[in-house]
């Protein structure tokens, strides 16, 4: 009877714990600096609207997810998808976002100041933002940074994988370094920073190169932002950030916010990912494509690649050990949220579209965070870095 009694209150205590853990996570601003569906899909024409039973998000799941702000990233790759060039491709993507706002006006809100985001979430609104995946959608050109920042657009990633012709991705610093014809970011590409600077504009960090992040950290007189980017230390691959850097950003008054990608969470993945994009993976998949044609081979070998990677998915505690490692090194006022949904093709085991989010906040409960803490982490400190940057 008394061991009855025992566990009937350690129940209760566990519904009492997921109660509190609940009312805390909807409770908390979320805030998510990077996703990709409109690129994605909604460009495609798929409506998000509504609930969808394909990608990672929707207005319905983001509701159910408890998610406040997103930052909605514009991207083009480094050719434009028409003769137009990568500025229309950027103002075309900007319509969309424009274009779902007017359809859903009780339902969310697409806003420029700080006044406007405050107001957006006291509302109980998705609250939502530009951001511009990629320097190379200006095209050299300072009177696109201003016409895009006049659209609304409140950060910019200085590059995407690709290099501008004033600064250098991560990709290309680590990958082609002796083909570059320079290192980091050049005179022109410091102009660019401090343009920014004055229209409000956050300097996002994620993708470019360890040079140009710090000549971009030694030219701003504001807060930067890694809209999506995780720690090098546990998953060193090019596009995560080493410890010198998250040390920068926290002096910087910065914000890093976490990449739910499977390839930039776990190591192991990673270099399982990086074997089957080498030789070896080129040697299996020849060997499977005897006999089909192209677009078979291609079925085929996607089957497989994805079959090869599932048994190494991360869980959301490999996710929370990057949140960790970031507080426990300099602090818990410099890291966030940037999941990269529907820009991804894998996430940690159960955290399957943009509903999960609350899984998160579970786990950072279990390992002992605070209440307020975890409120910093799941959207305050990026709030901070916003309200730094916006002009108004
Ligand atoms: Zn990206």
């Amino acid at each position: 009877m008394r061991y009855l009694l025992l566990i009937l209150f350690l129940a209760l205590l566990q519904t009492a714990s997921a109660q509190s853990t609940h009312k805390l996570h909807y409770k908390a601003v979320l805030v998510d600096t990077h996703n990709d569906v409109l690129s994605s899909s909604t460009l495609e024409g798929k409506d998000i609207s509504h609930r969808l039973t394909t990608g990672h998000s929707d207005l319905d799941r983001w509701k159910e997810g408890g998610l406040d702000v997103q930052f909605f990233s514009i991207w083009t790759d480094k050719t434009p998808r028409d003769k137009g060039g990568l500025f229309k491709d950027a103002n075309q993507e900007i319509d969309s976002l424009e274009i779902l706002t007017l359809r859903n006006p009780s339902r969310m809100t697409l806003v420029t100041t700080y006044k406007q985001v405050k107001k957006g979430i006291k509302q109980k609104k998705l609250v939502a933002l530009i951001g511009v995946e990629g320097g190379h959608m200006i095209e050299d050109d300072m009177a696109k940074l201003d016409s895009l920042a006049r659209r609304g657009m409140r950060y910019m990633t200085l590059t995407w994988n690709n290099s501008t012709s004033w600064a250098t991705s991560a990709m290309d610093e680590t990958e082609h370094a002796d083909t570059l014809k320079h290192k980091g970011l050049t005179d022109f590409g410091k102009q660019i920073v401090r343009r920014m600077n004055e229209l409000g504009v956050i300097v996002d960090l994620s993708h470019v190169g360890e040079q140009t992040f710090y000549d971009a950290i030694a030219t701003t007189s504001k807060p930067v932002m890694l809209s999506h980017s995780s720690v090098w230390n546990i998953c060193p691959v090019f596009r995560n950030v080493k410890d010198d850097q998250i040390k920068a950003v926290a002096k910087n008054g910065g914000v890093i916010d976490i990449n739910f990608y499977s390839g930039f969470l776990d190591s192991t993945f990673a270099k399982k990912m990086a074997i089957l994009e080498g030789t070896e993976g080129k040697r299996i998949k020849d060997s499977l494509g005897q006999g089909y044609d192209q677009a078979k081979l291609n079925q085929i070998w996607n089957k497989y690649f994805r079959d090869q990677l599932e048994p190494y998915r991360p869980t959301i505690s490999k996710l929370v050990d990057h949140i960790d490692y970031i507080v426990k090194l300099v602090g818990v006022d410099y890291v966030g949220i940037g999941s990269d949904f529907d820009g991804v093709s894998s996430l940690p085991v159960g955290l399957d579209d943009v509903t999960k989010y609350p899984l998160i906040t579970q786990e950072l409960k279990k390992r002992g965070y605070s209440d307020k803490s975890i409120k910093k982490i799941l959207g305050e400190n990026v709030l901070r870095v916003m309200k730094a940057n916006f002009v108004k």
